[in-house]
């Protein structure tokens, strides 16, 4: 997996089960950024110990200040764990100007190969600084200790690709060209998809090239996205359809797994392989039924009748659900094949 060129932002890579074992004898004077389970997880096999072990209590900006100025001196940050401790450790080792180790114990999202830290003002988020791990360090067998849905919901980010470069093929058509349309570029991201779709079924079993498949999506995924500074090629109508969710749900979701409802529908409403995608989605396992998140059907029917109002009053990119409307009608034929929580 180091054939990747072009910029990924990771300075440098370690994988392989049990390439944790040892660790922090490397890292000098270290502060661990994490949360309690990741931490049990790893603590006694890093071969030494930190300076200080600092817990993800909220992103709120206000928060991270405090806790950072409380931080010893240290060489090196470790970020031990899912999205928001690898995002903790960005924010540390960006405000600190020290040195980034990243283990990532789970896969569900692509904080750990951003250079930018998703903090919180004031409950929205924002987008800051900038931090590259030295090394980003997977261990196979330290992440599949997290539940494999988890994981496979790591392929939403790469699966997206699939209605996100048919909206950027869109736009650019509609005569919007505030993103340079790339056909290199969509080419190069399509065949993230299809590397998905050779290793479906070792993703589905969480196998070590299946969770390979995931990085390598990620780390390549940005080698398209960094330098065309923006996220086209991975973003459009199927994460507005989150973003609608989100706002009118106020709570989270495991990212991946909305964003796959989304791929579901959208992909209808573009016309866009509809029987190829929904196979994959399937056949991989990831769990992207409303059931599946606990959405209803009154929820979802309500919020893709608000969902071109929604996308036009945040001013977001042009994409399918600006060009073709969704009736009632259509609401009631696409989500037919669904399945519901009841309420
Ligand atoms: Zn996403």
């Amino acid at each position: 997996m180091s054939d990747i060129d072009g910029q990924t932002n990771v300075l440098s890579l370690r994988t392989g089960s049990g390439s944790i074992d040892g660790l922090g004898r490397e890292l000098g004077r270290f502060v661990v950024a994490t949360m309690p389970i990741p931490w049990q997880l790893v603590r006694d096999r890093l071969g030494a110990v930190p300076m200080a072990v600092i817990h993800v209590e909220s992103m709120e900006r206000d928060v991270l200040e405090r806790q950072l100025a409380e931080l010893p001196e240290c060489d090196t940050i470790l970020a031990v764990g899912g999205g928001q401790a690898i995002d903790l450790g960005k924010y540390f080792a960006w405000r600190r100007g020290a040195r980034l180790v990243t283990v990532p114990t789970i896969i569900s999202v692509d904080a750990f190969v951003t250079p930018k830290a998703a903090v919180r003002l004031q409950h929205r988020v924002e987008y800051v600084g900038h931090a590259s791990p030295d090394p980003l360090v997977i261990d196979y067998q330290l992440i599949r200790s997290a539940p494999p849905e988890l994981n496979i919901a790591g392929v939403g980010d790469i699966l997206s690709i699939h209605t996100a470069t048919f909206d950027w093929e869109l736009a650019h058509r509609a005569g919007h060209h505030e993103h340079p349309f790339s056909p290199d570029d969509v080419a190069r991201a399509r065949d993230l998809v299809a590397n998905v779709e050779r290793l479906a079924d070792e993703i589905r079993r969480v196998t070590d090239a299946g969770l390979q498949a995931i990085v390598d999506g990620y780390l390549r995924v940005n080698t398209i996205c960094l330098p065309a500074d923006h996220y086209r090629a991975e973003e459009g109508s199927e994460h507005y359809l989150f973003y609608e969710l989100e706002e009118r749900l106020a709570r989270p979701f495991i990212h991946g797994q909305i964003v796959g409802l989304g791929i579901y529908i959208l992909s209808r409403l573009q016309q866009n392989r509809v029987e190829w995608i929904t196979s994959l989605l399937d056949r991989i396992g990831l769990r992207y039924h409303p059931v599946d998140l606990d959405i209803d059907r009154p929820t979802l029917a309500e919020s893709l009748r608000n969902l071109r109002r929604f996308v036009r009053a945040r001013n977001l990119w042009h994409t399918i659900i600006d060009e073709r409307e969704i009736t009632d009608a259509w609401i009631d034929a696409k989500l037919a094949g669904l399945r519901f929580a009841s309420r």
